[in-house]
């Protein structure tokens, strides 16, 4: 058995007039993160954990924000061609475990669709996958609102 470990990291500011998109599911909030893309952290955190698994080096390597093809790219396309660099060289999901960490909104509510959604673009069981969140405590810029970060851990398979 084969196995790989990846994690990744995230973390995008929050600024008014941006639509708040995490795991690819837009959640009602005041402000949106800011980005070349949709700045979902959550999704760039886990298509980072794969590269990471495949040695692959960081997402804005394969996908520089200064390629205009990316420009308010959903970030759900991205994550779909990590998967398939993964797919390709033969890895299947073992699991993946996930945590946002934001002071507000409240994203309780919303995880069982983010883990939905980023479970269907890997072509996994929803089980196979984690989402949490984390409030900061109200600590530094995090706790400010300031941003939101996104952490991941995932391990593949070779099959
Ligand atoms: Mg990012």
């Amino acid at each position: 058995m084969k196995l790989r470990v990846g994690q990744g990291f995230d973390a995008h500011p929050l600024e008014p007039g941006r639509r708040l998109i995490l795991g690819g599911v837009e959640i009602p909030y005041e402000r949106g993160l800011r980005g070349h893309s949709d700045a979902d952290v959550l999704t760039h955190a886990l298509a980072g954990a794969i590269l990471g698994a495949l040695g692959e080096g960081d997402l804005g390597r394969h996908f520089p924000d200064t390629d205009p093809r990316y420009a308010d790219v959903s970030s759900l396309t991205l994550l779909a061609e990590v998967w398939r660099m993964a797919q390709s060289r033969g890895f299947a999901l073992v699991n993946a475990d996930l945590t946002v960490f934001a002071q507000r909104p409240k994203l309780a509510p919303h995880l069982p669709a983010m883990r939905e959604q980023l479970a269907q673009v890997l072509h996994a069981e929803t089980a196979r996958i984690n989402v949490k969140a984390s409030s900061p405590e109200g600590i530094g810029a995090l706790g400010r609102g300031d941003g939101i970060a996104a952490s991941a851990v995932v391990l593949l398979e070779a099959g």
